[in-house]
């Protein structure tokens, strides 16, 4: 599993050209690409094309190559093989038939984009690429909504834009980061709440290029409990209406609104109930 450049040539390690020129075949995504690459590094290693179109129908042949000793190296289009990128049924695959995986470690917009956005590192939660459809893409949000890390997304810039304002229905106004370009020419990290980042998107054209959208962790949500919410909102509901509650308490919790919404009405409902 041979990890190839995300943008800059130059982040090509010593030990993946190697890897690549002993390799008896160089299983790649789209050879057109990759045969780009292995013409700059000089490499004349055959290619086969293994992508999600034709895997299935590839790995048992692959299987069969490996099986019959040959070394068989797997790139995607760039970056790590297997992040958002196929290789995964191959490995599992290969761990079924006691063939050897040896990971070629490099470039992998994962950890190019968290190690530029100036958040937390320790608890890290990769979600890949959202869905496309904004109803599927709320669920899978929600069910992000408390978990308590940085979460590292890619996304698409035709994309971005709704995807920070779902984000920022469904996650409350974390510290986040958009970082564009990696090792390019206009690498570009912006960084900033979601609101305020959603603000800025949502004003401008589709933004350009590849970009990874990382997210800080729920803000005070390990310090808080669902009572101390509760008592929050309790507060704030006496002179506010409910729509304002929750966007007051989300302001200070980094709470989703959307949740707070909703338990403001129920504990609107109760008191209305008790009295
Ligand atoms: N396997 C790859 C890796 O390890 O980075 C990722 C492949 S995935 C199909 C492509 C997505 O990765 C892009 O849509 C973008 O979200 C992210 N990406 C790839 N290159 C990038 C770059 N140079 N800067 C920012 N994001 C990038």
């Amino acid at each position: 599993m041979v990890a190839t450049p995300i943008g800059n040539l130059m982040d090509m390690t010593f030990r993946a050209v190697d890897v690549l020129k002993q390799a008896d075949l160089v299983a790649c995504e789209d050879t057109r690409v990759t045969g780009k690459l292995l013409k700059h590094f000089g490499i004349k290693t055959a290619m086969v094309a293994y992508n999600d179109h034709n895997g299935a129908k590839m790995r048992p042949r692959i299987l069969a190559d490996l099986g019959a000793g040959k070394t068989i190296a797997l790139v995607s289009d760039a970056g790590t093989p297997l992040i958002s990128d196929p290789g995964y049924k191959l490995v599992a695959a290969c761990a079924d038939d006691g063939i050897r995986v040896i990971p070629i470690p490099g470039a992998s917009a994962l950890l190019a984009g968290l190690v530029t956005a100036a958040l937390p590192t320790d608890r890290v939660l990769f979600a890949g690429f959202l869905p496309s459809k904004q109803k599927a893409r709320q669920t899978s949000l929600d069910a992000l909504a408390h978990v308590d890390a940085t979460i590292v997304f890619y996304e698409t810039g035709p994309r971005l834009a709704s995807t920070l304002a779902d984000m920022l229905d469904r996650f409350g106004p974390r510290p986040t980061a958009v970082a564009r370009e990696l090792t390019k020419l206009y690498e570009d990290v912006k960084r900033g709440t979601l609101e305020e980042l959603s603000a800025q998107y949502g004003d401008e054209p589709a933004a350009k290029g590849e970009m990874v959208v990382v997210v800080g962790p729920p803000l005070a949500a390990s310090a808080m409990t669902a009572r101390d919410i509760d008592a929050a909102l309790q507060d704030v509901l006496k002179t506010m209406s409910v729509r304002d509650a929750a966007a007051a308490i989300a302001e200070t919790t980094g709470q989703p609104r959307r949740a707070l919404y909703a338990r403001a009405l129920e504990l609107k409902a109760s008191d209305a109930d008790d009295t």
